[in-house]
């Protein structure tokens, strides 16, 4: 049963699927639909029905609050968005004919999309999507449905009509071509009838009137900039009562319930919350913000509002946004312990011992859990979350910033079945070793790159840091993946518990090795060299080995059936020489050695095998992965006895669809022009 009090009648009623927690299906796929350039994944909340009642029943409000902003992202990527989702959801939910033709597959697809991008524009492209269906098709199908299911929209039809089949019309959500009025050519409803000038001005004056305030507002990241009736430019606010009012309203109620059952500091980092929604008052946002940065120890956490301004030309207006998450306590453990243990990983270094720091400390980094993703963080989401965005607050008062590893979890899951391991790598029992523990060696990896390998080493005495150039980030990378890649290996790992065996350390290797000198070549485009620093050292660190153990044949080329693969034949040979290359590398940054620096770069990172090259992007691009991927949300559900909560049911949903009708029936609030 899902709680939802209130329902604005915009919608006409859906044939709703079922939301109700009835089963927890384990043994469902990763990815639950594919369409157009998209996948679309489940992701699993690990660790929630352990958590205690107060915080299982924190996170189901949040969640709830989490999901009613949804139409307000739709409003903000374009105005004609919502009346296009709404018309074409009455479509799919009436129509009574045949939806075997390609015509109607077509439109289905277009509708996922819509859903996807929450809007007609494609979410990373920004360029509106060309149907593959014709007007006078989705005329016939609108005119075997009864007008009254249409409702309002009936009178936005040839609006709606245009938007989609319109080339002209709404060319683009985000322009951003120097030269142009980046406002009035982009689609975005950030600002209305309002030229780039006339806001650059607005917000210059306002900008001015507060010059010197070292503790500044977020001029205009909550509300559209438009024109009065006379002309004169205002901004219409996001806030109870004001535009988005009546998702706002929503969004309150639930964090009302939230603030009830969360314990402090977290109860009054809410109500600030809260107070911002209900007055669009930036001051109170900033008083929340401050508040959210310096609470660290509650478990549970989230981020609700309007938060990130890449959709606005002018990087001034927010999406809303919204993510649920509690403290993944297993991969905090592993950060912390790496942490713990940062001397006695410098003090084993495979170094020169005079470059060694006498005195070391590791940074421990936050992983999360997601519970539920939203509005711009759904279905496509960042991996990541370094907030507040606001200058001065974290110079004042720092940043969070965490991991978010369900997700990435879900997306190494949902690439199992694709097919690229079984196209490039050619032994089983390596295939095995990557599915089983390739996520976990990547974590360590990472983990030992950021947490100890960009901090460990010191440099001799009177050398510059800058001393090597342009070679410098390529080579600092280097080191950090060295020090990540010798040190997964070590049987310290297993001794500290992070590792069951040296299982881990041969799948991280061989896909080490197969990314750095092949198959990390399909993204770059033909003709090209490699250019970015990652990719650099990575290229570096796998062909350096493969020339320096070619005798023994530590790594080597091996031909089947016309396509060539990598395969490490001694991975107990291979740790010893990330070992002897970290040595060096260590060397030529502390001694400040430019010439040994960049002949290593040029002779291994940089230049491309043309021939590789081709072989690489036909396979891979022969597979047909497709390049972008989101996620279905889980459900969750309040279990009562005697007018009290005594448990949240959590499941996942197997059906995109289904829980786009869902949301489209039970957390749709606004109008259908805002
Ligand atoms: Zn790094």
């Amino acid at each position: 049963m899902m709680k939802n009090l209130i329902r604005m009648a915009t919608l006409p009623l859906l044939a709703v699927a079922a939301t109700a927690c009835s089963s927890n299906e384990s043994e469902q796929p990763w990815i639950v639909d594919r369409f157009d350039d998209i996948k679309v994944i489940r992701y699993e909340v690990p660790g929630f029905e352990s958590l205690p009642l107060e915080q299982k029943e924190l996170i189901y409000y949040l969640a709830e609050a989490a999901k009613c902003g949804r139409d307000i992202l739709f409003d903000q990527n374009c105005a004609i968005n919502l009346p296009v989702r709404r018309t074409l959801e009455t479509i799919y939910t009436h129509f009574e004919g045949d939806r075997t033709t390609a015509e109607w597959k077509a439109l289905e697809k277009y509708l996922k999309k819509v859903w996807f991008a929450n809007g007609i524009h494609h979410h990373y492209s920004n360029d509106k999507f060309v149907p593959e269906f014709t007007e006078e098709y989705l005329l016939s199908v609108i005119e075997t449905i009864d007008e009254s299911a249409f409702g309002d929209l009936n009178s936005l039809r040839g609006e709606v009509c245009r938007a989609i089949f319109d080339p002209t019309l709404y060319p683009t959500k985000l322009n951003q071509k120097a030269g142009d009025d980046l406002l009035l050519t982009s689609s975005s409803n950030y600002y209305n009838g309002v030229t780039q000038a006339e806001a650059e001005r607005f917000y210059a004056r306002m900008a001015a009137a507060d010059k010197g305030n070292p503790t500044p507002i977020s001029y205009g990241l909550n509300s559209q900039l438009t024109k009065d009736q006379s002309g004169k430019i205002v901004e219409r606010v996001w806030h109870l009562g004001g535009m988005y009012g009546e998702a706002i309203e929503q969004i309150v109620y639930w964090l009302e319930k939230a603030a009830s059952v969360a314990v402090e500091p977290q109860k009054t980092t809410i109500n600030h919350l809260i107070e911002y929604y209900k007055t669009g008052d930036l001051k109170l946002f900033d008083a929340y913000n401050i508040a959210w940065v310096k609470d660290i120890e509650s478990n549970v956490d989230f981020v609700n509002g309007f938060i990130e301004d890449y959709g606005d030309a002018l990087g001034r207006k927010a999406s809303w946004e919204a993510n649920v998450n509690f403290k993944d306590t297993e991969a905090c453990h592993r950060t912390e312990v790496i942490s713990e243990n940062a001397q006695w990983f410098e003090d084993n270094a495979p170094i020169n011992p005079a470059y060694r720091k006498p005195e070391v400390k590791g940074v421990s980094a936050k992983v999360i859990t997601v519970a539920m993703l939203g509005g711009d963080c759904y279905p496509a989401t960042p991996i990541g979350i370094n907030l507040p965005n606001a200058d001065w607050i974290r110079r004042d008062h720092g940043s969070k910033s965490v991991t978010i590893d369900n997700i990435t979890y879900a997306y190494d899951k949902a690439a199992q079945g694709n097919g690229f391991n079984e196209e490039f790598v050619l032994r089983a029992e390596d295939r095995e070793r990557i599915a089983k523990y390739g996520k976990l060696a990547d974590d360590l990896h990472t983990d030992l790159h950021e947490c100890l390998g960009h901090g460990s080493g010191r440099l001799a005495e009177g050398v510059s840091p800058m001393a090597l150039g342009s070679y410098s980030s390529t080579l600092e990378e280097t080191r950090a993946d060295l020090f990540g890649l010798y040190y997964i290996g070590d049987p310290k790992m297993v001794e500290l518990g992070l590792v069951p065996s040296f299982d881990v350390a041969k799948a991280g290797y061989a896909d080490y090795i197969m990314n750095g000198m092949m198959t990390q070549l399909s993204r770059i485009e033909l003709g090209k060299n490699v250019e970015e620093s990652h990719m650099r050292n990575r290229k570096l660190i796998a062909e350096w080995c493969y020339e320096q153990g070619k005798e023994q044949k530590v790594i080597e080329w091996v031909v089947e059936d016309g396509k060539r693969y990598l395969v490490v034949n001694d991975f107990e040979q291979l740790r010893a020489l990330f070992g002897k290359m970290l040595y060096e590398i260590q060397r030529i940054k502390s001694e400040g050695d430019f010439e040994a620096g960049k002949a290593l770069v040029e002779q291994y990172a940089v230049q491309v095998d043309p021939a590789l090259h081709q072989e690489v992007r036909d396979r891979y691009f022969a597979l047909n992965i497709e390049p972008y991927g989101g996620f279905v949300n889980p459900e969750y559900q309040l279990v009562e006895a005697d007018g009290k909560v005594v448990d949240v049911k959590i499941c996942y949903p197997a059906n995109y669809t289904d829980q786009m009708l869902n949301y489209a029936a039970n957390y749709s609030f606004l109008p259908n022009i805002n």
